[in-house]
Protein backbone atom coordinates (compact mmCIF):
# COMPACT_ATOMS: atom_id res chain seq x y z
CA UNK A 1 0.00 0.00 0.00
CA UNK A 2 1.15 3.26 -1.23
CA UNK A 3 0.46 6.80 0.31
CA UNK A 4 -0.49 10.31 -1.10
CA UNK A 5 -0.01 13.36 -0.49
CA UNK A 6 -3.60 15.28 0.37
CA UNK A 7 -2.64 18.15 -1.38
CA UNK A 8 -1.28 16.83 -4.55
CA UNK A 9 -2.11 13.24 -5.17
CA UNK A 10 -0.02 12.64 -8.00
CA UNK A 11 2.75 11.03 -6.30
CA UNK A 12 3.05 7.64 -4.17
CA UNK A 13 5.02 6.95 -1.47
CA UNK A 14 5.98 4.00 0.02
CA UNK A 15 5.28 3.72 3.79
CA UNK A 16 9.04 4.16 5.13
CA UNK A 17 8.88 7.62 3.02
CA UNK A 18 5.42 8.47 4.78
CA UNK A 19 6.61 7.95 8.14
CA UNK A 20 10.47 9.84 7.88
CA UNK A 21 9.11 12.84 6.07
CA UNK A 22 6.06 12.86 8.71
CA UNK A 23 4.71 15.71 6.47
CA UNK A 24 4.83 16.24 2.70
CA UNK A 25 6.98 18.53 1.05
CA UNK A 26 3.62 20.67 -0.28
CA UNK A 27 2.56 20.85 2.90
CA UNK A 28 -0.33 18.41 2.67
CA UNK A 29 -0.77 14.88 5.02
CA UNK A 30 0.08 11.86 4.10
CA UNK A 31 -2.87 9.28 3.77
CA UNK A 32 -3.21 5.75 2.38
CA UNK A 33 -3.87 4.93 -1.11
CA UNK A 34 -6.09 2.08 -0.55
CA UNK A 35 -7.72 1.12 3.14
CA UNK A 36 -7.70 -2.96 3.47
CA UNK A 37 -10.65 -4.25 4.27
CA UNK A 38 -12.08 -5.97 7.32
CA UNK A 39 -14.52 -8.61 6.68
CA UNK A 40 -16.84 -10.27 9.54
CA UNK A 41 -14.83 -13.77 9.01
CA UNK A 42 -11.60 -11.38 10.01
CA UNK A 43 -13.70 -9.42 12.82
CA UNK A 44 -14.18 -13.17 13.98
CA UNK A 45 -10.61 -14.37 13.74
CA UNK A 46 -9.56 -11.17 15.65
CA UNK A 47 -11.89 -11.91 18.89
CA UNK A 48 -9.27 -15.07 19.68
CA UNK A 49 -6.47 -12.97 19.50
CA UNK A 50 -4.29 -11.08 22.27
CA UNK A 51 -4.06 -6.82 21.33
CA UNK A 52 -0.66 -7.27 19.85
CA UNK A 53 -1.78 -9.71 17.33
CA UNK A 54 -4.79 -7.70 16.36
CA UNK A 55 -2.12 -5.00 15.99
CA UNK A 56 -0.19 -6.79 14.19
CA UNK A 57 -3.39 -7.87 11.55
CA UNK A 58 -4.54 -4.40 11.20
CA UNK A 59 -1.25 -2.70 11.04
CA UNK A 60 0.60 -4.83 8.27
CA UNK A 61 -1.21 -4.48 5.00
CA UNK A 62 -0.71 -1.06 5.47
CA UNK A 63 2.84 -1.28 6.04
CA UNK A 64 4.71 -3.00 2.81
CA UNK A 65 7.76 -2.46 3.07
CA UNK A 66 7.68 -4.26 6.45
CA UNK A 67 7.78 -8.13 7.25
CA UNK A 68 4.55 -8.82 9.74
CA UNK A 69 7.25 -10.63 12.29
CA UNK A 70 8.97 -7.13 12.48
CA UNK A 71 5.59 -5.47 13.14
CA UNK A 72 5.02 -8.30 15.28
CA UNK A 73 8.07 -7.25 17.19
CA UNK A 74 7.69 -3.76 17.16
CA UNK A 75 4.11 -4.20 18.39
CA UNK A 76 5.52 -6.44 21.39
CA UNK A 77 7.99 -4.06 22.72
CA UNK A 78 5.27 -1.53 22.26
CA UNK A 79 2.42 -3.07 24.36
CA UNK A 80 4.52 -4.58 26.62
CA UNK A 81 3.79 -6.07 30.42
CA UNK A 82 6.58 -3.26 31.60
CA UNK A 83 4.96 -0.66 29.59
CA UNK A 84 0.71 -1.62 30.10
CA UNK A 85 -0.31 -2.05 33.58
CA UNK A 86 -3.02 -4.51 32.32
CA UNK A 87 -2.40 -7.40 29.97
CA UNK A 88 -5.57 -6.37 27.60
CA UNK A 89 -3.93 -2.73 27.23
CA UNK A 90 -6.85 -0.83 25.83
CA UNK A 91 -9.92 -2.83 28.48
CA UNK A 92 -13.39 -1.76 28.22
CA UNK A 93 -15.56 -0.84 30.91
CA UNK A 94 -18.81 -0.94 30.57
CA UNK A 95 -21.30 1.17 32.78
CA UNK A 96 -24.72 0.91 30.87
CA UNK A 97 -25.67 -2.22 29.32
CA UNK A 98 -25.56 -0.13 26.07
CA UNK A 99 -22.53 2.75 27.23
CA UNK A 100 -18.97 1.21 27.23
CA UNK A 101 -15.63 3.40 28.33
CA UNK A 102 -12.79 2.57 26.27
CA UNK A 103 -9.66 2.88 28.51
CA UNK A 104 -6.77 3.73 26.19
CA UNK A 105 -4.32 5.33 29.36
CA UNK A 106 -2.88 1.84 30.93
CA UNK A 107 0.39 2.86 29.19
CA UNK A 108 3.37 4.69 30.47
CA UNK A 109 2.27 8.37 30.92
CA UNK A 110 -1.53 7.69 31.77
CA UNK A 111 -2.85 9.44 28.39
CA UNK A 112 -3.92 7.74 24.93
CA UNK A 113 -0.70 9.44 23.44
CA UNK A 114 1.14 6.62 24.45
CA UNK A 115 -1.43 3.71 22.20
CA UNK A 116 0.25 5.37 19.23
CA UNK A 117 3.96 7.17 20.89
CA UNK A 118 5.19 3.89 22.21
CA UNK A 119 4.92 2.42 18.47
CA UNK A 120 6.28 5.16 16.46
CA UNK A 121 9.66 5.08 17.53
CA UNK A 122 9.91 1.79 16.46
CA UNK A 123 8.20 2.44 13.24
CA UNK A 124 10.61 5.38 13.02
CA UNK A 125 14.06 3.79 13.35
CA UNK A 126 13.00 0.78 11.18
CA UNK A 127 12.63 2.91 8.29
CA UNK A 128 15.43 5.29 8.66
CA UNK A 129 17.27 1.76 7.93
CA UNK A 130 15.13 0.50 5.06
CA UNK A 131 15.94 4.10 3.48
CA UNK A 132 19.86 3.52 4.16
CA UNK A 133 19.73 6.99 5.82
CA UNK A 134 22.81 7.69 7.26
CA UNK A 135 21.46 10.36 9.46
CA UNK A 136 19.92 10.10 13.18
CA UNK A 137 16.63 12.11 13.61
CA UNK A 138 16.47 15.53 16.25
CA UNK A 139 12.78 15.56 17.55
CA UNK A 140 11.13 18.02 18.43
CA UNK A 141 8.05 19.20 20.24
CA UNK A 142 6.05 21.58 21.55
CA UNK A 143 3.45 20.53 23.76
CA UNK A 144 0.16 21.84 25.84
CA UNK A 145 1.25 18.36 28.66
CA UNK A 146 0.24 14.81 26.67
CA UNK A 147 1.86 14.70 24.08
CA UNK A 148 5.37 16.00 25.45
CA UNK A 149 5.51 13.14 28.13
CA UNK A 150 4.23 10.21 25.95
CA UNK A 151 7.25 11.39 23.37
CA UNK A 152 9.47 11.54 25.91
CA UNK A 153 8.92 8.09 27.23
CA UNK A 154 8.09 6.65 23.61
CA UNK A 155 12.01 7.97 21.96
CA UNK A 156 13.68 7.48 25.65
CA UNK A 157 17.15 5.95 24.84
CA UNK A 158 15.72 4.96 21.80
CA UNK A 159 18.94 4.46 19.40
CA UNK A 160 19.46 7.13 16.54
CA UNK A 161 17.62 9.48 17.92
CA UNK A 162 17.67 12.75 20.43
CA UNK A 163 14.59 14.35 21.32
CA UNK A 164 14.24 17.88 22.56
CA UNK A 165 10.51 19.11 24.35
CA UNK A 166 9.25 22.15 25.40
CA UNK A 167 6.31 23.23 27.16
CA UNK A 168 4.57 26.28 28.44
CA UNK A 169 6.01 27.01 31.85
CA UNK A 170 2.88 28.25 32.97
CA UNK A 171 -0.03 26.08 30.76
CA UNK A 172 0.49 22.56 32.56
CA UNK A 173 -1.13 20.90 35.40
CA UNK A 174 1.24 19.81 38.22
CA UNK A 175 1.52 16.39 37.51
CA UNK A 176 2.28 17.01 33.82
CA UNK A 177 4.92 19.32 34.75
CA UNK A 178 6.32 16.79 37.35
CA UNK A 179 6.46 14.13 34.61
CA UNK A 180 8.21 15.90 32.27
CA UNK A 181 10.66 17.62 34.22
CA UNK A 182 11.75 14.35 35.96
CA UNK A 183 11.86 12.44 32.80
CA UNK A 184 15.06 9.80 32.50
CA UNK A 185 16.85 9.11 29.03
CA UNK A 186 20.48 9.82 27.98
CA UNK A 187 18.56 11.32 24.64
CA UNK A 188 15.86 13.27 26.09
CA UNK A 189 16.00 17.27 27.03
CA UNK A 190 12.73 19.37 28.57
CA UNK A 191 12.70 22.79 28.61
CA UNK A 192 10.16 25.23 30.01
CA UNK A 193 8.81 28.40 27.85
CA UNK A 194 8.13 31.86 29.20
CA UNK A 195 4.58 32.26 27.79
CA UNK A 196 1.49 30.13 26.52
CA UNK A 197 1.47 27.16 24.37
CA UNK A 198 1.20 29.09 21.27
CA UNK A 199 4.89 30.65 22.50
CA UNK A 200 6.31 27.28 22.42
CA UNK A 201 4.67 26.12 19.64
CA UNK A 202 6.35 28.74 17.56
CA UNK A 203 9.18 28.72 18.56
CA UNK A 204 9.50 24.99 17.45
CA UNK A 205 7.92 26.18 14.12
CA UNK A 206 10.43 28.86 13.56
CA UNK A 207 13.49 26.13 14.56
CA UNK A 208 11.65 23.88 11.76
CA UNK A 209 12.08 26.83 9.07
CA UNK A 210 15.00 27.81 10.27
CA UNK A 211 17.18 26.60 6.98
CA UNK A 212 20.52 27.87 8.57
CA UNK A 213 20.07 26.13 11.40
CA UNK A 214 19.05 22.62 9.68
CA UNK A 215 22.81 22.80 7.71
CA UNK A 216 24.00 23.45 10.49
CA UNK A 217 22.29 20.56 12.05
CA UNK A 218 23.08 18.35 9.21
CA UNK A 219 26.89 18.70 9.38
CA UNK A 220 26.74 17.36 12.92
CA UNK A 221 24.92 14.16 10.94
CA UNK A 222 20.80 15.07 12.18
CA UNK A 223 17.80 16.00 10.54
CA UNK A 224 14.59 17.54 12.16
CA UNK A 225 11.67 15.43 13.20
CA UNK A 226 8.30 16.22 14.67
CA UNK A 227 6.25 13.61 16.75
CA UNK A 228 2.91 15.08 16.53
CA UNK A 229 -0.18 13.54 15.41
CA UNK A 230 0.23 14.27 11.41
CA UNK A 231 2.37 11.94 11.37
CA UNK A 232 1.04 8.02 9.82
CA UNK A 233 2.90 6.31 12.14
CA UNK A 234 0.80 8.06 15.10
CA UNK A 235 -2.48 7.30 13.39
CA UNK A 236 -2.35 4.17 12.32
CA UNK A 237 -1.63 2.52 15.75
CA UNK A 238 -4.87 4.62 16.54
CA UNK A 239 -7.27 2.32 14.68
CA UNK A 240 -6.11 -0.93 16.16
CA UNK A 241 -8.32 -0.11 19.54
CA UNK A 242 -11.18 0.49 18.01
CA UNK A 243 -11.05 -2.80 16.36
CA UNK A 244 -9.90 -4.35 19.23
CA UNK A 245 -12.61 -3.13 21.56
CA UNK A 246 -15.00 -4.43 18.90
CA UNK A 247 -13.59 -7.57 19.22
CA UNK A 248 -13.68 -7.96 22.99
CA UNK A 249 -17.18 -6.39 23.33
CA UNK A 250 -18.33 -9.20 21.11
CA UNK A 251 -16.59 -11.60 22.54
CA UNK A 252 -18.26 -10.75 26.18
CA UNK A 253 -21.45 -10.84 24.34
CA UNK A 254 -22.13 -7.27 25.24
CA UNK A 255 -23.12 -7.27 20.72
CA UNK A 256 -23.47 -9.60 18.48
CA UNK A 257 -20.83 -9.82 15.68
CA UNK A 258 -22.19 -7.27 12.72
CA UNK A 259 -23.95 -5.02 15.21
CA UNK A 260 -23.93 -1.19 14.87
CA UNK A 261 -22.20 0.63 17.76
CA UNK A 262 -21.43 4.28 17.67
CA UNK A 263 -18.16 6.01 19.03
CA UNK A 264 -18.04 9.39 21.39
CA UNK A 265 -14.41 10.96 21.07
CA UNK A 266 -13.30 13.91 23.15
CA UNK A 267 -11.61 15.34 20.01
CA UNK A 268 -8.70 17.94 19.53
CA UNK A 269 -6.74 17.44 16.99
CA UNK A 270 -9.21 15.37 15.04
CA UNK A 271 -6.58 12.42 15.44
CA UNK A 272 -8.15 10.00 17.51
CA UNK A 273 -11.92 10.25 15.62
CA UNK A 274 -10.07 10.08 12.29
CA UNK A 275 -8.98 6.77 13.47
CA UNK A 276 -12.18 5.65 14.10
CA UNK A 277 -13.63 6.85 11.23
CA UNK A 278 -10.57 4.97 8.95
CA UNK A 279 -11.89 1.68 11.21
CA UNK A 280 -15.26 2.16 10.24
CA UNK A 281 -14.61 2.91 6.42
CA UNK A 282 -12.43 -0.52 6.54
CA UNK A 283 -15.47 -2.49 7.25
CA UNK A 284 -15.58 -2.24 11.27
CA UNK A 285 -20.04 -1.87 12.01
CA UNK A 286 -19.69 1.52 13.77
CA UNK A 287 -22.65 3.59 13.17
CA UNK A 288 -22.56 7.57 14.10
CA UNK A 289 -18.97 9.26 14.80
CA UNK A 290 -19.56 11.89 17.90
CA UNK A 291 -17.69 14.30 18.18
CA UNK A 292 -17.02 15.97 21.33
CA UNK A 293 -15.25 19.26 21.95
CA UNK A 294 -14.71 21.94 24.97
CA UNK A 295 -15.68 24.89 24.91
CA UNK A 296 -12.99 25.54 22.09
CA UNK A 297 -16.19 24.72 19.91
CA UNK A 298 -14.55 25.27 16.24
CA UNK A 299 -15.82 21.36 15.32
CA UNK A 300 -18.96 21.58 16.64
CA UNK A 301 -19.64 24.22 14.57
CA UNK A 302 -17.58 23.17 11.78
CA UNK A 303 -19.48 19.78 11.62
CA UNK A 304 -23.40 21.61 12.25
CA UNK A 305 -22.97 24.28 9.80
CA UNK A 306 -20.33 23.27 7.52
CA UNK A 307 -17.34 26.66 7.78
CA UNK A 308 -15.02 26.28 9.82
CA UNK A 309 -13.65 29.42 11.69
CA UNK A 310 -10.92 29.98 13.79
CA UNK A 311 -11.46 33.09 14.26
CA UNK A 312 -13.07 33.28 18.10
CA UNK A 313 -11.73 33.26 21.06
CA UNK A 314 -9.56 30.85 22.65
CA UNK A 315 -10.58 28.85 26.18
CA UNK A 316 -8.29 27.97 28.64
CA UNK A 317 -10.31 24.99 30.04
CA UNK A 318 -9.89 22.05 32.69
CA UNK A 319 -9.56 19.56 29.06
CA UNK A 320 -6.32 21.33 28.14
CA UNK A 321 -5.51 18.59 25.53
CA UNK A 322 -8.60 19.62 23.75
CA UNK A 323 -7.89 23.20 23.68
CA UNK A 324 -7.41 23.63 19.95
CA UNK A 325 -8.68 26.04 17.15
CA UNK A 326 -6.59 24.27 14.20
CA UNK A 327 -7.49 20.36 14.07
CA UNK A 328 -4.64 19.31 11.77
CA UNK A 329 -6.39 15.65 10.68
CA UNK A 330 -9.15 17.59 9.41
CA UNK A 331 -7.30 17.73 6.10
CA UNK A 332 -7.49 14.11 6.00
CA UNK A 333 -11.10 13.60 5.98
CA UNK A 334 -11.77 16.45 3.71
CA UNK A 335 -9.56 15.08 1.55
CA UNK A 336 -11.85 11.80 1.79
CA UNK A 337 -14.78 12.94 1.37
CA UNK A 338 -14.50 15.37 -1.35
CA UNK A 339 -13.65 12.23 -3.42
CA UNK A 340 -9.70 12.99 -2.79
CA UNK A 341 -10.28 16.31 -4.71
CA UNK A 342 -6.40 17.56 -3.68
CA UNK A 343 -6.80 20.81 -5.57
CA UNK A 344 -10.01 21.30 -3.37
CA UNK A 345 -8.50 20.34 -0.05
CA UNK A 346 -5.42 22.75 -0.54
CA UNK A 347 -8.00 25.64 -1.34
CA UNK A 348 -9.65 24.93 1.58
CA UNK A 349 -5.98 24.77 3.70
CA UNK A 350 -4.67 28.02 1.90
CA UNK A 351 -8.04 29.53 2.65
CA UNK A 352 -7.67 28.28 6.32
CA UNK A 353 -4.01 30.13 6.48
CA UNK A 354 -4.93 33.11 4.80
CA UNK A 355 -8.66 34.04 6.04
CA UNK A 356 -8.76 31.16 9.18
CA UNK A 357 -12.10 30.10 7.98
CA UNK A 358 -13.44 28.04 4.82
CA UNK A 359 -16.48 26.80 4.27
CA UNK A 360 -17.02 23.01 2.20
CA UNK A 361 -19.36 22.24 -0.51
CA UNK A 362 -22.99 20.71 0.04
CA UNK A 363 -21.65 17.47 -1.16
CA UNK A 364 -19.23 17.03 1.65
CA UNK A 365 -21.70 18.40 3.69
CA UNK A 366 -24.21 16.01 3.35
CA UNK A 367 -21.37 13.58 3.68
CA UNK A 368 -20.32 14.78 7.30
CA UNK A 369 -24.81 14.87 8.37
CA UNK A 370 -24.91 11.18 7.43
CA UNK A 371 -21.04 10.14 9.58
CA UNK A 372 -20.62 12.21 12.31
CA UNK A 373 -22.63 14.42 15.02
CA UNK A 374 -21.08 17.09 17.50
CA UNK A 375 -21.56 18.78 20.00
CA UNK A 376 -19.61 20.49 23.17
CA UNK A 377 -19.44 20.58 27.09
CA UNK A 378 -18.04 23.28 29.01
CA UNK A 379 -15.93 23.44 31.70
CA UNK A 380 -18.81 23.70 34.62
CA UNK A 381 -21.05 21.23 33.26
CA UNK A 382 -17.80 19.07 32.89
CA UNK A 383 -17.37 18.50 36.51
CA UNK A 384 -20.54 17.83 36.85
CA UNK A 385 -20.29 15.04 34.91
CA UNK A 386 -17.39 13.55 36.99
CA UNK A 387 -19.42 13.85 39.78
CA UNK A 388 -22.68 12.16 38.89
CA UNK A 389 -20.71 9.67 37.11
CA UNK A 390 -18.62 8.67 39.94
CA UNK A 391 -22.01 9.00 42.44
CA UNK A 392 -23.69 6.79 40.45
CA UNK A 393 -21.42 4.53 38.78
CA UNK A 394 -18.46 4.94 41.75
CA UNK A 395 -16.37 4.98 38.64
CA UNK A 396 -13.92 7.58 37.97
CA UNK A 397 -13.48 9.71 34.66
CA UNK A 398 -11.56 12.60 33.80
CA UNK A 399 -12.52 15.87 32.70
CA UNK A 400 -11.81 14.80 28.43
CA UNK A 401 -13.47 11.67 29.04
CA UNK A 402 -16.86 13.55 31.14
CA UNK A 403 -16.62 15.89 27.87
CA UNK A 404 -17.19 12.77 25.60
CA UNK A 405 -19.58 11.20 28.10
CA UNK A 406 -22.00 14.35 28.43
CA UNK A 407 -22.12 14.37 24.34
CA UNK A 408 -23.19 10.99 23.86
CA UNK A 409 -26.10 11.56 26.69
CA UNK A 410 -26.72 14.81 24.69
CA UNK A 411 -26.99 12.92 21.43
CA UNK A 412 -29.36 9.91 22.79
CA UNK A 413 -31.80 12.56 24.73
CA UNK A 414 -32.15 14.56 21.14
CA UNK A 415 -32.03 11.93 18.82
CA UNK A 416 -34.00 8.90 20.73
CA UNK A 417 -31.24 6.62 19.51
CA UNK A 418 -29.74 4.24 22.16
CA UNK A 419 -27.73 2.44 20.22
CA UNK A 420 -24.94 0.85 22.14
CA UNK A 421 -21.50 3.16 22.14
CA UNK A 422 -18.04 3.18 22.94
CA UNK A 423 -17.00 6.25 24.71
CA UNK A 424 -13.01 6.54 24.27
CA UNK A 425 -11.52 7.54 27.53
CA UNK A 426 -8.33 9.28 26.52
CA UNK A 427 -6.92 9.81 30.27
CA UNK A 428 -6.58 8.92 33.84
CA UNK A 429 -8.27 10.82 36.45
CA UNK A 430 -5.43 11.19 37.98
CA UNK A 431 -3.47 12.85 35.67
CA UNK A 432 -5.87 15.76 36.26
CA UNK A 433 -6.20 15.46 39.94
CA UNK A 434 -6.90 19.20 40.89
CA UNK A 435 -9.79 19.51 38.15
CA UNK A 436 -10.85 15.99 39.55
CA UNK A 437 -11.03 16.69 42.76
CA UNK A 438 -12.64 19.75 42.46
CA UNK A 439 -15.48 18.38 40.46
CA UNK A 440 -16.04 16.05 43.50
CA UNK A 441 -16.20 18.95 45.79
CA UNK A 442 -12.71 18.98 47.39
CA UNK A 443 -9.98 21.36 48.29
CA UNK A 444 -6.70 21.09 45.43
CA UNK A 445 -4.34 23.67 47.39
CA UNK A 446 -1.86 20.83 47.46
CA UNK A 447 1.35 19.68 45.22
CA UNK A 448 0.49 17.42 42.87
CA UNK A 449 2.00 14.29 44.46
CA UNK A 450 -0.21 15.07 47.89
CA UNK A 451 -3.22 15.46 45.13
CA UNK A 452 -2.32 12.36 43.85
CA UNK A 453 -2.39 10.57 47.18
CA UNK A 454 -5.57 12.85 48.53
CA UNK A 455 -7.61 11.54 45.36
CA UNK A 456 -6.50 8.29 45.87
CA UNK A 457 -7.56 8.26 50.09
CA UNK A 458 -11.12 9.83 48.86
CA UNK A 459 -12.20 7.35 46.26
CA UNK A 460 -10.13 3.99 47.08
CA UNK A 461 -8.68 3.84 43.98
CA UNK A 462 -4.85 3.16 43.05
CA UNK A 463 -2.90 5.97 41.24
CA UNK A 464 -1.27 4.32 38.01
CA UNK A 465 2.27 3.30 39.30
CA UNK A 466 4.37 5.98 37.65
CA UNK A 467 2.54 8.27 39.09
CA UNK A 468 3.05 7.16 42.30
CA UNK A 469 6.32 6.82 41.72
CA UNK A 470 7.19 10.82 40.51
CA UNK A 471 7.47 11.78 44.15
CA UNK A 472 10.96 9.72 44.61
CA UNK A 473 12.41 11.09 41.28
CA UNK A 474 15.07 13.72 40.81
CA UNK A 475 14.29 16.91 38.77
CA UNK A 476 16.47 16.40 36.08
CA UNK A 477 15.30 19.49 33.90
CA UNK A 478 14.83 22.85 35.61
CA UNK A 479 15.48 25.36 32.58
CA UNK A 480 13.44 27.99 31.39
CA UNK A 481 13.98 30.19 28.34
CA UNK A 482 12.48 33.06 26.74
CA UNK A 483 11.38 32.01 23.33
CA UNK A 484 14.29 33.07 21.42
CA UNK A 485 16.49 30.92 23.10
CA UNK A 486 15.02 27.54 22.48
CA UNK A 487 17.33 27.70 19.11
CA UNK A 488 20.28 27.58 21.64
CA UNK A 489 19.27 25.04 23.54
CA UNK A 490 18.44 22.15 20.68
CA UNK A 491 22.24 23.65 19.80
CA UNK A 492 23.21 22.70 23.14
CA UNK A 493 21.43 19.33 23.54
CA UNK A 494 23.18 18.44 20.02
CA UNK A 495 26.72 19.42 21.04
C1 LIG B 1 -4.59 14.54 22.81
C2 LIG B 1 -5.75 14.31 23.68
C3 LIG B 1 -7.07 14.43 23.19
C4 LIG B 1 -7.39 14.88 21.79
O1 LIG B 1 -7.08 13.90 20.84
P1 LIG B 1 -6.95 14.30 19.29
O2 LIG B 1 -6.44 13.07 18.62
O3 LIG B 1 -5.95 15.42 19.24
O4 LIG B 1 -8.29 14.71 18.80
C5 LIG B 1 -8.12 14.14 24.07
N1 LIG B 1 -7.88 13.78 25.35
C6 LIG B 1 -6.63 13.66 25.85
C7 LIG B 1 -6.45 13.28 27.28
C8 LIG B 1 -5.52 13.90 25.04
O5 LIG B 1 -4.27 13.79 25.55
Amino acid sequence: MRYLSTRDKRTRFMPADAITMGLARDGGLFVPEVLSRLSTNSLKSMCDMTYQQRAVFIMTPFLEDFTASEIGSYTNKAYSPEKFDTPEIAPIRPIETNTFFLELWHGPTSAFKDMALQMLPHLLTASLKKKLEKKNVCILVATSGDTGKAALEGFRDVDRTRIMVFYPRDGVSEVQKLQMVTQEGRNVGVCAVEGNFDDAQNGVKAIFSDENFRDRLEGKGFFLSSANSINWGRLLPQIVYYVSAYCDLVKEGRIFLGETVHVCVPTGNFGNILAAYYAKKMGLPIGKLLCASNSNNVLTDFITTGTYNRNRQFHTTISPSMDILISSNLERLLFDLSGRDDELVAWYMQQLSETGCYSVNPTIKSKLDNLFWANYCDDEKTKLVIRAVYGKYNYLIDPHTAVAYDVLNHYRYKTGDYTPAIVASTASPYKFCDSVLSALGERTDASGLELILKLSELTGTTPPKPLLELGNKAVRFDMSVKKDEMLRVVEDMLK
